[in-house]
């Protein structure tokens, strides 16, 4: 199974010069969807996480597959104003634009392990700020799980010294 063949690349979107990898034809293929989460879960083992946090939007997408698949627990990385409890806050850039997400302070008891999970790291800013949130509820992060890296823009530079796995490199 070659999981490239489920990645479609859209050229400026959703802004000039942005060459978006569309993960949908890959969610839309049922062999190629299991295998990615099988195949991430296979990755991450070794990391021994306790808990996944998926990263808003598409961190959900696989986040919440991979926890069940390892038998463990999932907490949402949202978009501000979404989390209804008392939240931590981190600002990010991203690779068209800023943003802020929110983490629950009670997400994980404390001294957890938190795998970190996106369908994508380019320029790390997002998966940075999501360190800061894992990390300000007291929990150690595992390590990071993503199914593409965009390489070029070396956002492994940006994130802590910690095990990345991802499953496809562009
Ligand atoms: P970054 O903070 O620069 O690592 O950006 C990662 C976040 O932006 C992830 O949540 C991705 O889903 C999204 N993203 C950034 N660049 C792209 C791209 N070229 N194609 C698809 N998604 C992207």
């Amino acid at each position: 199974m070659d999981l490239n063949d489920h990645i479609r690349e859209i050229p400026d979107f959703p802004k000039p010069g942005i060459l978006f990898r569309d993960i949908t034809p890959l969610l839309s293929h049922p062999e190629a969807l299991r295998y990615t989460v099988d195949l991430l879960a296979e990755q991450v083992a070794d990391l021994k996480p306790d808990y996944i946090a998926g990263i808003e939007s598409r961190g959900f997408i696989f986040g919440v597959p991979l926890a069940c698949r390892m038998g463990l627990g999932f907490a949402p990385v949202r978009k501000p104003g979404k989390l209804p409890a008392a939240t931590y806050s981190a600002e990010y850039v991203l690779e068209y634009g800023t943003d802020r997400l929110e983490l629950h302070q009670d997400a994980f008891p404390s001294g957890s392990r938190v795998l970190i999970v996106d369908d994508l790291i380019a320029t790390g800013g997002t998966a940075a700020a999501a360190v800061e949130l894992v990390k300000k509820t007291g929990s150690e992060i595992a390590g990071f799980g993503f199914i593409i890296e965009l390489t070029g823009l070396a956002g492994r530079n940006n994130l802590p010294d910690l095990p990345i796995v991802s499953l496809l490199q562009y």
